[in-house]
């Protein structure tokens, strides 16, 4: 991929600058978990009325067509700002995608807009209690009621449910089936009674992801993704657009954690200790393969239209990456980084899901041996 930006690619960037230099939010408050969604909605909001919501997607939904290299300068120019992140992240990285793959026409028209303005916030309800690295083991069983689906199940860690009014559902609707074909995959209305959103509070205090209950909700037959016992493929690209769109969008952010990390080693002094200079210098070295890696990606994207299975290896670089940087910083920062209300501590704790969230290490290491390297199953 040729990283030298053309003059139409510098007047973007230089458009988006401007734009964010007068629109930029300012930090994230400090605050519980509904004031913070509600800045990052606010935040979402403006970037949409600006037109820089999605800037790959497709003007007629919110987005401005906007080249791959183009979308990186987006992120590389929003990194650089240290902005927040949007209310509505798996809508933009999971939903929208998946809608734009295997939707209808009328499935986009009717889903793809308010995931931009964040007016409808998204969850991934694919986990289970007994199937998470498995996934094609879920047990969350939907049965066709005339014009309906009928759905029974529990779905687990699911990030962002009591925001979302829709969840993105992987169902078994064929048990006779062989596992990975007897799925379908669903839009899902939380609102209804039949669907139950229980918190569970992490060990940063935050309560991101919850449990669902779901007991004979309704989804109507049109609101099913792809056709019936589609829905491991359907899956398939929601993991791929994960992993891929994830790894591009935290590469960055583990670049503002970084250059926070070195102004601080630097104000400390703690820089002219050769462990510590070294330690950084190690994860400098792997944030810049690690969106080297990410570039790569976009060049699949650009040959086949897809995410490949290459983004996995843009997560798992990530998510070491992340941890190995939360660590150093307690030696930077010292004891003060350990403390409850630190931003430091925050990120510490935060990064023990890293290696889990999004599909684990050892599953991603998988996916690179047998379809990035091309080695046996084993
Ligand atoms: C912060 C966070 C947010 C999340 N958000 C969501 C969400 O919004 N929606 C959602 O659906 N899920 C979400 N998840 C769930 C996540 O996708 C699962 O945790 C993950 O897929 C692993 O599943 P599991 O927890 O059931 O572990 P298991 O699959 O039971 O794995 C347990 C251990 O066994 C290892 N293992 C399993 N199979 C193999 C194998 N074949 N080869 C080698 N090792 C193996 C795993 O690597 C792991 O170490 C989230 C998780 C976290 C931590």
């Amino acid at each position: 991929m040729d990283l030298t930006f053309s003059a139409e690619e510098n007047e973007f960037r230089d458009e988006l600058r401007q734009w964010l230099a007068e629109n930029h939010p300012g930090d994230e408050p400090r605050g519980d978990d509904d004031t913070t969604f509600e800045f990052r909605k606010d935040w979402q909001r403006s970037l949409y009325d600006g037109g820089w919501a999605a800037v790959q997607w497709p003007q007629e939904y919110g987005g401005r067509d906007a080249t791959l290299m183009q979308s990186a300068i987006f992120f590389e120019e929003v990194g650089r700002t240290r902005a927040p992140l949007p209310a509505n992240v798996l809508g933009l990285l999971l939903a929208g995608p998946t809608i734009m793959a295997w939707g209808t026409d009328e499935q986009k028209e009717r889903y793809l807009t308010p995931i931009l303005s964040a007016d409808e916030i998204w969850c991934q309800g694919f986990s289970e209690p007994e199937a998470g690295s498995d996934l094609a083991s879920v047990k969350t069983m939907a049965k066709r009621d005339g014009d309906d689906w009928v759905v029974t199940g529990q779905k687990v860690w699911t990030s962002g449910a009591q925001y979302a009014k829709w969840c993105l559902l992987v169902a078994r609707t064929d048990p006779e089936a062989p596992k990975h074909k007897g799925l379908s995959y669903f839009l899902l209305d939380m609102d209804q009674p039949g669907v139950q959103v229980r918190p569970l509070v992490q060990i940063t205090g935050e309560a991101e992801f919850n449990e669902l209950f779901i007991e004979e909700a309704r989804i109507p037959h049109e609101n099913m993704l792809g056709g019936e016992g589609d829905g491991w493929n359907v899956a398939l690209t929601t993991l791929m657009n994960e992993r891929s769109g994830l790894g591009f969008f935290l590469q960055i952010r583990l670049r503002q954690l970084l250059d926070q990390l070195v102004e601080e080693a630097v104000r400390n002094g703690k820089i002219k200790d050769p462990v510590i200079a070294e330690a950084i210098g190690e994860i400098e070295a792997r944030t810049e393969v690690t969106r080297l890696t990410a570039y790569r990606g976009l060049s699949t994207i650009e040959k086949y239209g897809q995410p490949g299975p290459e983004g996995s290896l843009t997560k798992w670089l990530w998510s070491e990456t992340n941890q190995m940087l939360v660590q150093l910083a307690a030696d930077v920062v010292g004891p003060e980084a350990l403390s409850a209300d630190s931003k430091w501590a925050y990120e510490l704790l935060r990064a023990r899901g890293n290696t889990l969230e999004g599909g684990t290490t050892e599953i991603l290491k998988n996916i690179i041996a047998e379809r990035v390297l091309g080695l046996p199953r084993k």
